[in-house]
C-alpha cells in the first residue's frame, strides 16, 4: 500500500446495522455477576430496577449479532462513520517503516466514543416508558455523553457530579446543561446517601463511588426512572463494537490488517469497542488474526490489567452494585489524581479481563509525563490533540512505531483514539510548565486495599 491517501472514509450506509456480541464467540462462558447478599448470580429480575429489560436481555445474551434499532442508527448519523486515518506525519516525524493508523471518535459532538453507547441507552430507555435516567460524572465526559443521549430521546437527565469536578472543571457540566440535563454537586442532599455523606463533611469533596450510591439510590426509589452507565458493562462495550465493525470495513477498503492494537482503558469499553470486532476473528481461529496483538494501554498510577488481581469484586466504594469478576486494584483503592480521569477506575469491564486472563490480549503501563510527551508530539504533527487518556495509547503506538524502526520492519500499528483534549486545557498546562508529577505504582495503597477484598 503506498497511495497518498491519509483518511479512510465509509459512506453513511455503511454505519453497522448490528453490534458485535463477543459472548457468542467466547471459548467458555464468562463468569456471571453475583448478586453481594447472597453470592448466587444475579438473575434478569434483580436488574429491573435500576436498567430496562432490553439492556439485561443484551447483557446475558450470547447471540453474536444483535441488531442496531433505526432511530439509534439515524443519530448515529449525525458523526458516523468515523474516519481512519493514516497518520503519515507521524510516521515521518519517527522515521519509521511501519504504517500508523488511528480511528477518530472526536468527532462525535461531546467529542469522545461514549455517545455511542449513551445513544443507545437512551433508546432503549424511552422505548420502556422511562422518563429519567440518573448517573454519575468525574469530570464529566460520561454525564455530557448521556446529556446529549437523553436530549435526542426526550428523557430528562439527573447527573450526580463529583463535587470537586463540580467546582473545579466547569466546562463539561455547562456542555450537560446546554444539552438540558440537571446537575447535581455530589455528595448532595437528595438522597439519604448523600445527606449522611454531608453529616458527616458538609465541605465533603465527593468521589465517583459517592456519586454512583447517590444516582442508584435515586433511580430506585423514583417512579419511571432508570439508571445508565458509562463502562464496564457488556451491554457498554457491546454498544461501542460500531467502532470495530466500521474499522474492519475501512481497514479492508484498502487490503490493510492491524499486526498489533493499541487503545486506552478506563473500564474499558472504547478500546473493546475498537478491538472485539479483530479479537472475535482470533477466537474463530481467522489465520489473518493468528499473529495480531491486542494491547490495553493504562497509567502506572491506576495499574488494574498490569498488577490487580482477578477476582470478583464490587463495582462501588458503597458495595451497591454486583460483585463482577474482573482485575481489580480493590474497591476502596483511590488511585493518585492523574489527569486522565477516565483511567481512574478500580477494575476493567469483566469481558476485557476474561480475555486478558486467556491471553488473547495484554496490557501495558506508562506515567503521565511520557504519556502527554507522546500527544505533545502527535499534536505537532497530526495537529489533534487528544484526551489525556486517549495519550496513553499514543504513547504505546509510538513506542511501537520506533522499534520497528530499529528492527526495520512494516508492521501495520493501529490505535483508538477515543476522544479529544479540548476540555483538559489545564492538563496540558501543568505539562508545558513542567509541573506534572509522575506516580510511580502505588505498591503500599494497592497492597492495603486488595488485603481487604474477602476472596471468593
Ligand atoms: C471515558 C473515556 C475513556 C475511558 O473509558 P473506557 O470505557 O475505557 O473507554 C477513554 N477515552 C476518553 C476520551 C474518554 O472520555
Amino acid at each position: 500500500m503506498n497511495m497518498k491517501m491519509e483518511k479512510i472514509l465509509l459512506d453513511e450506509e455503511e454505519i453497522p446495522k448490528s453490534w458485535y456480541n463477543i459472548q457468542a464467540d467466547l471459548p467458555t462462558p464468562l463468569d456471571p455477576p453475583l448478586n453481594p447478599q447472597t453470592l448466587e448470580p444475579v438473575k434478569p429480575e434483580e436488574l429491573e430496577a435500576i436498567f430496562p429489560r432490553e439492556l439485561i436481555r443484551q447483557e446475558m445474551s450470547r447471540e453474536r449479532w444483535i441488531r442496531i434499532p433505526e432511530e439509534v442508527r439515524d443519530v448515529y448519523r449525525l458523526w458516523r462513520p468515523t474516519p481512519l486515518y493514516r497518520a503519515r506525519r507521524l510516521e515521518e516525524k519517527l522515521n519509521t517503516p511501519a504504517r500508523i493508523y488511528y480511528k477518530w471518535e472526536g468527532v462525535s459532538p461531546p467529542g469522545s466514543h461514549k455517545p455511542n453507547t449513551a445513544v443507545a441507552q437512551a433508546f432503549f430507555n424511552m422505548k420502556e416508558g422511562v422518563e429519567r435516567l440518573t448517573t454519575e460524572t468525574g469530570a464529566g465526559q460520561w454525564g455530557s455523553a448521556l446529556a446529549l443521549g437523553c436530549m435526542l430521546f426526550g428523557l430528562k437527565c439527573t447527573i450526580y457530579m463529583v463535587r470537586v469536578s463540580y467546582e473545579q472543571k466547569p466546562s463539561r457540566r455547562t456542555l450537560a446543561q446546554i444539552w438540558g440535563a440537571e446537575m447535581v454537586p455530589s455528595p448532595s442532599n437528595r438522597t439519604k446517601f448523600g445527606r449522611s455523606m454531608l453529616e458527616k463533611d458538609p465541605n465533603h469533596p465527593g468521589s465517583l463511588g459517592i456519586a454512583i450510591s447517590e444516582a442508584i439510590e435515586d433511580a430506585v426509589t423514583h417512579e419511571n426512572t432508570k439508571y445508565s452507565l458509562g463502562s464496564v458493562l457488556n451491554h457498554v462495550l457491546l454498544h461501542q463494537t460500531v467502532i470495530g465493525l466500521e474499522l474492519k470495513k475501512q481497514f479492508e477498503s484498502i487490503e490493510e490488517y492491524p499486526d498489533v492494537m493499541f487503545g486506552c482503558v478506563g473500564g474499558g469499553s472504547n478500546f473493546a469497542g475498537a478491538a472485539f470486532p479483530f479479537v472475535g476473528d482470533k477466537l474463530r481461529g481467522n489465520p489473518e488474526a493468528e499473529s495480531l496483538k491486542v494491547v490495553s494501554c493504562e497509567p502506572t498510577a491506576c495499574p488494574t490489567l498490569t498488577k490487580g488481581i482477578y477476582t470478583y469484586d464490587h463495582g462501588d466504594t458503597a458495595k451497591m452494585t454486583p460483585l463482577l469478576k474482573m482485575h481489580t486494584l480493590g474497591h476502596d483503592f483511590v488511585p493518585p489524581p492523574i489527569h486522565a480521569g477516565g483511567l481512574r477506575y478500580h477494575g476493567d469491564a469483566p469481558l476485557l479481563c476474561k480475555l486478558t486472563n486467556d491471553g488473547y490480549m495484554s496490557a501495558v503501563a506508562f506515567k503521565q509525563n511520557e504519556v502527554f510527551e507522546a500527544a505533545r508530539i502527535f499534536a505537532q504533527t497530526e495537529g489533534f490533540v487528544v484526551a489525556p487518556e486517549t495519550a496513553h495509547c499514543v504513547k504505546a503506538a509510538i513506542d511501537e512505531a520506533l522499534k520497528c524502526k530499529e528492527k526495520n520492519e512494516e508492521k501495520v500499528i493501529f490505535f483508538a483514539n477515543s476522544g479529544h483534549g479540548h476540555f483538559d486545557m489545564a492538563a496540558y498546562e501543568a505539562f508545558i510548565e513542567g509541573k506534572l508529577q509522575d506516580y510511580e505504582y502505588p505498591e503500599e495503597k494497592i497492597k492495603e486495599s486488595l488485603a481487604k477484598l474477602s476472596l471468593i
